[in-house]
Formats: structure tokens, C-alpha cells, sequence
């Protein structure tokens, strides 16, 4: 009870900047759309540590619940290219033959209704793909660095942030 009225009223003013570690000087917030695989296991070992302490005490343990749950239901800003009503909730990736060459583009988006309408054989021929949600749970699928950067500027570009993304406003977008 108390950890969900404490998650109500979290509202960090200050994007959290790591120290130390992999990244110093980055952002938790901006580190979300660069390298979400690397905060989900910071998270979860926090997690596993702070079990029956629980993770308020946790200055970073808190940032990363509250990211970890809000980069769920981010909107995207685009509408479907196939349908022009709903906005975009889907991506491809293509995976090639040799798995070395992955694409991914605004092109390849769409909302779950027209879904069936990515399937274009004549887009996909000879390529293996798969779906995925626009959550940044998806991009932990992900751990390639150029698919990485692609995967960045795509999703800068459906959720209308600018190209040149800010510590703070990429914590503004998290409190949408
Ligand atoms: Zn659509």
C-alpha cells in the first residue's frame, strides 16, 4: 500500500546521472532509449538486493521502478502510415539471412489494427521478421550497437523528440 501511494507522488525534478559504472556522466532517463538491456539488469539486481528492504531507501532503485514502469505506456506522436487514425503502436525488425544485417524504419510501423497489412511478402522476402510493441521493454531484445542507434532515432522520431535528446528533456518525456 505504502510503495504504491509512494509511487503516486514520485515526481523527480533532476534527470539521474550515473557516477560510475559503464556510463558516467548519462542519464538513467536517456540510457532508456540507448541501452535499456543494461538498466533492466542494474534494475533487477537492485531488485533482488533490496528484497524485504525494499527498494525505497534505493535512490537509483527508485528511478529505475518508476522508469522501468513508465517507458510501458509512453504515446507515440505519429499516426499509422496505413490507416491515418491510430497512432503507431507496432515496429518491425528485419533480420537477414547471416542475422549481421538487421533494418529497422519508420517505414516498417503501424497500429495493432493494421498489423496484418505489414506482412508484405514482396517487403520481406528472403528476410526473417518480427513485431514489436513501441514499449521500451522491446528494445531488450536488442543488444546489437548499430541496431541500438537505429532503434533510438526511431523511437525519437515516433514520440516527436527532437533529434538532439537532453538529459532533461528526455525526463520530461518520462512524466508525461
Ligand atoms: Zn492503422
Amino acid at each position: 500500500m505504502k510503495r504504491k501511494l509512494f509511487q503516486v507522488h514520485y515526481h523527480p525534478v533532476y534527470p539521474y546521472i550515473f557516477k560510475g559504472g559503464k556510463y558516467p556522466g548519462e542519464s538513467a532517463e536517456r540510457l532508456m532509449f540507448t541501452d535499456y538491456p543494461y538498466l533492466l539488469k542494474l534494475w533487477e539486481i537492485r531488485k533482488e538486493k533490496g528484497e524485504g528492504r525494499g527498494l525505497r531507501e534505493d535512490y537509483l532503485g527508485k528511478r529505475l521502478s518508476w522508469l522501468m514502469e513508465k517507458g510501458e505506456d509512453r504515446k507515440t506522436k505519429i499516426p499509422c502510415p496505413k490507416c491515418l487514425e491510430r497512432p503507431v503502436e507496432l515496429f518491425t525488425a528485419k533480420f537477414s539471412k547471416d542475422l549481421r544485417e538487421i533494418s529497422v524504419g519508420s517505414f516498417y510501423v503501424s497500429c495493432y489494427k493494421c498489423k496484418h497489412l505489414m506482412y508484405l511478402p514482396q517487403l520481406y522476402r528472403g528476410k526473417a521478421i518480427q513485431v514489436f510493441d513501441f514499449k521500451f521493454s522491446s528494445l531488450k531484445y536488442f543488444g546489437n550497437k548499430v541496431m541500438r542507434e537505429k532503434l533510438f532515432n526511431l523511437y525519437k522520431e515516433v514520440y516527436g523528440l527532437p533529434k538532439r535528446l537532453t538529459k532533461q528533456r528526455a525526463l520530461e518525456f518520462f512524466k508525461e
